[in-house]
């Protein structure tokens, strides 16, 4: 399988250096450059296989030529043999046909964890076949350090450096990141924001120099491996609810759009989706687009459901360049009026083939604790504040109420306490079991001023299993 980029530019690359790629040198995103597809039956054929084998099946032609099966089913199995429920992601019916995905079973307990269990491994087995080392930097609000650094802590070949703002993520993720101990493993809280954060991680990228020649790998969601393990789970879905016999709708909670275009890729594959819908928070650049044909960017606000908090969207600009035809400079020319502007609406014809497979709803903080005490009261399930969105905004927007619709769980509610308790759903919620004593663990963490420099000499220091690059 070859890799083009979204901005036409830059040069295709085989899977195992899209695995080890951030942006491309054009700016643009990789996507495959031709999308496997399955016939109907192939898919049915596939109804009751174990997650990991049904996930050897639909990533397959995503890797071949980089991996060999027999390694990549092992990988698999290893990977999905982490997780604490025996079905991986099990489906648990909320009214009549109405289900929650939930794919909050892994080490960190979001959803980030299906992919980044899976890139580490990739990673060390690459790394491994080619004899070299790589280093990681990556900014986080919450849930994706935690899982980047659970996906890593096993990687003999891999350092991994995670940059959260200090004092302001949850104790909760706090504690899951620095928990961890290990000598690749490196936390660093930086006395700034979360934009602060990802933007040292953006300059890390464009220069280098600290690193003296070790290759920088990227752990956010512009990594195509993340996109590509997401779309599993909506095959494993649709396969339990009648598909592909039968058509399935999905609810996503959104933010930087990752999640949800593996789901528009199951489609493209030829898993019958009739309806995605896109559920945002008070950060609704994706349903401005959506529901008015506006991609302008808003200042941001700080939510209840903080791993959707963000002002764009990375991956949108991989949809984008589908809409258009996977005219990469018309995509360059988009981004480009973007960055100057602020904004920009794509034509009529475009927007309106995109409506006709996504919906949207941007659902505020109020709304979201309704819904958290409504299906409290109506079944007894305590849901995140993320998965709470998804399922007010699969309500508002379903097309058919025949066609199973699942709403995506993305996180535990353990991981969100506050807006739980907001909601006044008075059930103590207990830590699992695998994290029972996490408030009684030694925590190991660097605290760095808000500085560039001092960040990344800091990664060179200690970027060699702790010892200096
Ligand atoms: C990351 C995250 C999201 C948003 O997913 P995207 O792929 O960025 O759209 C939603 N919910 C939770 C709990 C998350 O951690």
């Amino acid at each position: 399988m070859r890799y083009i980029s979204t901005r036409g530019q830059a040069p295709a690359l085989n899977f195992e250096d899209v695995l080890l790629a951030g942006l491309a040198t054009d700016g643009g995103l990789y996507v495959p450059e031709n999308l496997p597809r399955f016939t109907q039956e192939e898919i049915a054929s596939w109804a009751g296989l174990p997650y990991h084998e049904l996930a050897f099946r639909v990533m397959r032609p995503f890797v071949t030529g980089s991996i060999p099966d027999a390694d990549f089913k092992k990988i698999l199995e290893e990977t999905y043999g982490v997780f604490s429920h025996n079905a991986v992601a099990p489906l648990r019916q909320l009214n009549g046909n109405e289900w929650v995905l939930e794919l909050f079973h892994g080490p960190t307990l979001a959803f980030k964890d299906f992919a980044l269990q899976l890139l580490g491994r990739l990673l060390d087995y690459v790394l491994e076949k080619r004899g070299e080392r790589v280093v990681i930097v990556g900014a986080t609000s919450g849930d994706t350090g935690s899982a980047a650094i659970e996906g890593c802590k096993h990687c003999e070949n891999v350092d991994i450096f995670i940059l959260h703002p200090h004092n302001r993520v949850s104790e909760v993720q706090r504690r899951q990141m620095t928990t961890i101990f290990g000598e690749n493993i490196h936390n660093i809280a930086i006395e700034g924001n979360f934009d602060d954060c990802q933007e040292m991680v953006k300059a890390s990228f464009a220069d280098q120099g600290f690193l003296k020649g070790t290759r920088l790998v990227a752990v956010n969601s512009i990594n195509w491996a993340r996109i590509m393990a997401q779309i599993v789970y909506y095959f494993h879905a649709a396969l339990q609810l009648g598909g592909p016999a039968r058509s399935v709708a999905f609810s996503v909670p959104t933010g930087n759009f990752g999640d949800i275009f593996a789901g528009y890729l199951a489609r493209n594959m030829g898993l019958p989706i009739n309806q995605l819908i896109v559920a945002t928070n008070r950060n609704d650049i994706l349903h401005r687009f959506m529901s008015g044909n506006q991609y302008v960017k808003e200042t941001l606000h700080a939510t209840l459901s903080p791993s959707m908090d963000i002002m764009v969207s990375s991956n949108f600009e991989r949809l984008l360049f589908d809409l258009h035809g996977r005219n990469g400079a018309a995509i360059a020319g988009l981004m480009d009026s973007f960055k100057q502007g602020g904004g920009f609406s794509v034509e009529q014809e475009r927007w309106t083939e995109a409506r006709k497979l996504f919906d949207s709803l941007a659902v505020d903080d109020a709304q979201t604790c309704e819904t958290i005490a409504e299906v409290f009261e109506q079944t007894g399930e305590v849901l995140d504040p993320h998965t709470a969105i998804g399922v007010k905004a699969a309500r508002e927007c379903r097309r058919s109420l025949d066609i199973p619709m699942v709403i995506l769980g993305t996180a535990h509610p353990v991981k969100f306490p506050d807006a739980v308790l907001k909601a006044g759903v008075g059930k103590a919620l207990e830590l699992p079991v695998h994290l029972s004593d996490l408030f009684e663990r030694d925590e190991r963490c660097t605290v760095l001023p808000n500085d560039l420099k001092a960040v990344q000499a800091f990664v060179s220091q200690h970027g060699n299993r702790g010892k200096p690059l």
